[in-house]
């Protein structure tokens, strides 16, 4: 469903992020990207996102080559990628049933669509009881599930996850990873960067690392491979 062609991305004349990048991702893949800092994960996510631009080479999600992709139909291809990032990113001023709700409003749903699907949402990340808090009254763990909430709750096909355990004590990462495998196994595409060896280690799924920005590693049932 995700293909990259040939990618390669150079921000300045003497400074290339991602060198002649091939990779494919299955429908229905949970797949690690990790590598050293610098290494050129940021800039592979940003690509997908189309926040920016490859200087060659071409992506194709779910057969369609978004680098040729128009302004116009831009919103319909964020539409079928979730993203959740570190630090939540949740609006402070809304409620978590808004917070969710408001994903669905952006893209046009209906009011009716919205008080069906945001409550069924909110079950399935395990938050139904802080619906009407504000991310402030919520520990780490319980705004990283409205973050997710929020990242699924328009069924994407590819949920991007940026380290999202990183500010999280490990036992609540592991929840928050034993979330993301459900999903994952309801049929959602993912595609986590991280630095969690333990993580990595433990759930032997297909890693893909990234050095200096090649590819030096590609396997499935993977190890973190770091000591960082
Ligand atoms: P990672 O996410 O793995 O830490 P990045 O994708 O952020 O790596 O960075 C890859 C390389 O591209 C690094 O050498 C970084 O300095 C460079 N880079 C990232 N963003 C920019 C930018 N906006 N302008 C110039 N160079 C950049
Ligand atoms: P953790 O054990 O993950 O660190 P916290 O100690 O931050 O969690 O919070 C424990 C519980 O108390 C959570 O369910 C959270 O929603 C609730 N809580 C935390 N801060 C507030 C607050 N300011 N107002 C209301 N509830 C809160």
């Amino acid at each position: 469903m995700i293909k990259f062609i040939n990618v390669t991305k150079q921000y300045a004349e003497n400074s290339v992020a991602l060198s002649n990048i091939n990779l494919t991702i299955d429908k229905g893949e949970f797949l690690f990207l990790v590598g050293p800092s610098g290494a050129g994960k940021s800039t592979f996510i940003k690509l997908l996102l189309k926040e920016i631009e490859p200087t060659f080479g071409k992506i194709l999600i779910e057969g369609t080559n978004i680098t040729k992709l128009s302004q116009r139909n831009t919103p319909a291809l964020r539409r079928k990628l979730g993203v959740v990032f570190q630090n939540f990113r949740l609006l402070e001023d809304k409620t978590v049933y808004e917070n969710v709700a408001f994903a669905m409003e952006v893209i046009n749903a209906s009011p009716r669509e919205i008080r069906r699907q945001v409550p069924k949402i909110l079950g399935l990340v395990g938050i139904s009881d802080k619906a009407k808090f504000f991310p402030h009254q919520l520990s780490g763990g319980e705004q990283q599930r409205v973050s997710i909430a929020r990242a699924i709750v328009n069924n994407p096909s590819l949920l991007i996850a940026d380290e999202p355990t990183g500010n999280l004590d490990p036992e609540t990462a592991w929840e928050i990873m034993r979330l993301l495998r459900q999903i994952n196994r309801r049929g959602t595409t993912v595609l986590m960067a991280t630095h969690a060896k333990d993580i990595v280690d433990m759930m032997k799924l297909r890693v893909v690392a990234i050095e200096g920005g090649n590819i030096v590693r590609d396997d499935m049932k993977g190890v973190y491979g770091y000591e960082d």
